[in-house]
């Protein structure tokens, strides 16, 4: 493996004595698809403004194939931004739109053209060549941004949001395609945003952050099987997290003492929390099984159904099981169809101990 194309290394951004960013360590291979989520403020636009050159960071490098960045131009970078406000000329044609850029670097007027229409070609916008930004749909405007960024030829993409004016069918549609235009085209997407259902449809790996700082970083299947911490495991959303104290270690379990029972997880592969510890018994919704008895082996939680919530096939159930605590279960309805569920009901919750994760406390 060569270096990777784009380096971090403990990269921090102060506004006055606002921490933004605060040491960011980051590696990026040549045409992976990363996104960098996690909530308002934690820092995600600040690191890709870093990385588009528009802020100087106050520490640490950044490195681009080797060569330090902080202090070079956006104009002398090959690492265009589409923002979520797109930032587009509204009067001008979609094709004056496309061509700005290469005519930014001095391309005759033919050969401009020629590249600007292959590109709306591409994202089939061509149609629309003569027509104003202004008159478009906020679809159309999106691939305007995107055709405009792409026709550079960038090693590097980013994007901050570029889908959060789209309704929600269109945004579905197009993160297919421009996930499956960054595997054609084997660019370097660096993708910013706060929706994790789109990072999770896109990206090779996602970075989650928090108050400046990475918290995780991993493929998506690992960030939602694996959280490394209690932010990762609430921010990623239906898990169920218990905390308790370590009991014993055996076989590759932990067995913690929780207020539910003694329950047990998977002992991590690292960091093996000594007895007596405090911790986190954390399982994810979906790895949560609902049955009339507790299962022979494993986990097992009795509780009362409180509610339930359905979005197309698939079902969330509430169960209270005690020490006003609720465990969410997330199946596919016709999983429940032998239960006869009702409000009230009683049911055993039960999973495999490997299928619960342990993460130290505080
Ligand atoms: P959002 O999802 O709301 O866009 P974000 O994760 O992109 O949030 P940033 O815009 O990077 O967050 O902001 C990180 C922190 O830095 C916030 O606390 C913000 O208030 C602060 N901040 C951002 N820009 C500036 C600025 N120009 N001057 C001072 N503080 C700033």
């Amino acid at each position: 493996m060569g270096e990777p194309l784009l380096i971090l290394d403990g990269v921090s951004k102060l506004y006055g004595d606002v921490p933004a960013v605060r040491g960011i360590d980051l590696r990026i291979d040549a045409g992976e698809f990363v996104a960098i989520m996690g909530p308002s403020g934690c820092g995600k636009t600040t690191t890709l403004r870093m990385l588009a050159g528009l802020e100087t960071p106050s520490d640490g490098e950044i490195r681009l194939r080797g060569r330090r960045m902080n202090e070079v131009k956006p104009w002398d970078r090959d690492t265009p931004m589409v923002w979520q406000s797109l930032a587009l000329f509204p009067f001008m044609s979609v094709l004056k739109n496309v061509e700005f850029g290469l005519k930014m670097r001095g391309l005759g007027a033919a050969e401009r053209e020629r590249r600007a229409m292959g590109w709306l070609e591409r994202l089939h916008i061509a149609a629309y060549r003569d027509r104003q930004v202004s008159q478009l749909s906020g679809g159309e405007r999106q691939r305007v941004a995107l055709a405009r960024a792409l026709v550079t030829e960038p090693e590097i993409l980013l994007l901050d949001e570029p889908m959060s004016a789209l309704d929600a069918h269109l945004v579905v549609h197009m993160q297919s395609e421009l996930k499956q235009l960054q595997e054609q085209l084997g660019i370097t997407f660096c993708y910013v945003t706060h929706n994790q259902s789109e990072a999770f449809a896109m990206a090779d790996r996602v970075v989650i952050m928090s108050q400046g700082r990475v918290q995780q970083i991993g493929s998506p299947r690992e960030v939602y099987r694996t959280p490394a911490t209690r932010f990762v495991a609430e921010f990623v959303g239906a898990n169920n997290i218990l905390p308790g104290r370590v009991r014993a270690l055996s076989d590759g379990l932990v067995e913690v003492e929780t207020a539910f029972g003694c329950l047990r997880a998977k002992a991590p592969a690292d960091d093996t929390p000594e007895v007596g510890r405090d911790v986190s018994l954390v399982v994810s919704a979906d790895r949560v099984v609902l049955g009339r008895e507790a299962a022979a082996e494993g986990n097992s939680l009795p509780g009362t159904l409180i509610g339930e919530e359905f979005v197309g096939a698939v079902v969330t159930l509430y169960l209270d099981i005690g020490r006003e605590t609720e465990l969410r279960v997330q199946t596919q309805q016709h999983n429940l169809d032998d239960l006869d569920l009702a409000r009230g009901t009683r049911l055993v919750a039960s999973w495999r101990p490997e299928h619960s994760v342990i993460l130290p406390e505080g």
